[in-house]
């Protein structure tokens, strides 16, 4: 069969066009872009797909230009630089349901995802690069700086603060999914209805693609980043990936990554190379897809058996692909070259 791969994207997961001659004819809008420190490509169907990418594009960089901690002039910015001082910080409705959305995920997953993660990963270098390994007093230090619950939101939804000087938010596990979200809302109000949004690791599959087929997106291997695991076809669904193995230092013969486990401030150590979320809310999927990468196989598992809304991908670190009931039809797997085997969690 001829595969052909449009587009490999910086994240985790790849994006295989349809194949054969495309029977529409149009192949779209197609606007690839770098923010959030992230490679992303849009590829939209439609009448208007030309305003509509266009639209696309800036709301995104809007998006960018409240939520990032990098950016002097962000919301965020202002919030954390405000930690304990007792003024509230007026913020864009779109920062006020980020902030209360990363709250509400939080409390489902008893302590797996918490923005308030960001002191502890400025101590690991992971925003200034300049990588290091924080000593044992350094993190209890800083651990009570980690409470979501520390966040204040006024009811009713303007305002917001940190309680404790020295907290910050970090929104890097839940933005991505939260912008794909409102890229997608934004593109049907141009009466877009087929169009692929990649996001980095954040993939959102409107309708169809060009040749009239389900999108079809492949789970990257882990371990090589020319190979992947298995192809999903994804019709009006959204993806999310979190891994250890793209931002990542390594020292004394250990790899150290970016995703922390809140609760101890060390790299998340579960046993699984990554973690793909399916369902249809792109933010929660973000926030999930990191929240079981720390959890690992068992409790992951068993949140999957809690919640009937989500599918999972589970690649673990003995090279087992777990691929959860829902997925088994059209799951095309292609691992066994690489040493990969699955299974199929049943209900
Ligand atoms: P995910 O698994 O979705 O998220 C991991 C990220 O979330 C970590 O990098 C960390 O930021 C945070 N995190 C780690 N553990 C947890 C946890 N347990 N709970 C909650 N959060 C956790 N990077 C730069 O280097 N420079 C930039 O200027 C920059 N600007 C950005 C602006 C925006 C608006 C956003 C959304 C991201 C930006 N980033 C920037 C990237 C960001 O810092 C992360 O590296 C990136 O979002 C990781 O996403 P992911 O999908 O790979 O991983
Ligand atoms: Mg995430």
């Amino acid at each position: 069969m001829k595969r052909c791969i449009s587009f490999l994207c910086a994240g985790f997961l790849m994006i295989l066009s349809g194949c054969g001659a495309p029977s529409v004819g149009d192949v779209g809008a197609v606007r690839t872009l770098f923010a959030m420190d992230t490679m992303m490509q849009l590829t939209v169907y439609g009448e208007h797909q030309e305003e509509a990418v266009d639209a696309a594009q800036a709301e995104i960089s809007r998006l960018e230009g409240l939520l990032s901690r990098t950016r002097s002039d962000s919301q965020i910015t202002a919030l954390n630089r405000h930690a304990g001082d007792g003024s509230p910080v007026a913020v864009d409705p779109d920062v006020y349901s980020v902030l209360s959305l990363a709250q509400e995920y939080a409390r489902e997953v008893d302590g797996a995802f918490d923005i308030t993660v960001a002191p502890i990963m400025d101590a690991w270098g992971f925003v200034s690069k300049n990588y290091r390994v924080p000593s044992q007093e350094e993190l209890a230090r800083l651990l009570p700086l980690v409470d979501g619950e520390q966040l204040r939101l006024e009811e009713g939804g303007s305002t917001v603060q940190l309680a404790k000087p020295g907290m910050a938010v970090d929104l890097g596990a839940i933005a991505k999914g939260y912008t794909a979200g409102r890229v997608e809302a934004l593109l049907r109000s141009y009466g877009v209805e087929d169009a692929l949004i990649v996001l980095g690791g954040n993939v959102t599959a409107m309708g169809r693609n060009y040749s009239g087929d389900p999108w079809r997106v492949a789970v990257r291997d882990p371990l090589d980043g020319e190979a992947y695991l298995g192809i999903l076809p994804l019709q009006d669904v959204t993806a999310s990936t979190s891994g250890g193995y793209e931002r990542y230092f390594e020292q004394d013969g250990r790899r150290y990554y970016h995703i922390i486990d809140p609760t101890t401030g060390l790299t998340a150590d579960s046993g699984l190379l990554s973690v793909t979320v399916i369902s249809s809310d792109a933010a929660r999927n973000d926030a999930l897809s990191t929240a079981l990468f720390v959890m690992g196989t068992e409790r992951a598992e068993a949140f999957w058996r809690a919640h009937g809304d989500f599918e999972m991908v589970l690649v673990q670190a003995d090279k087992t692909v777990l691929i959860t009931q829902g997925l088994e039809e059209g799951w095309d797997f292609r691992g066994e070259r690489n040493g990969y085997q699955y299974e199929i969690l049943h209900r």
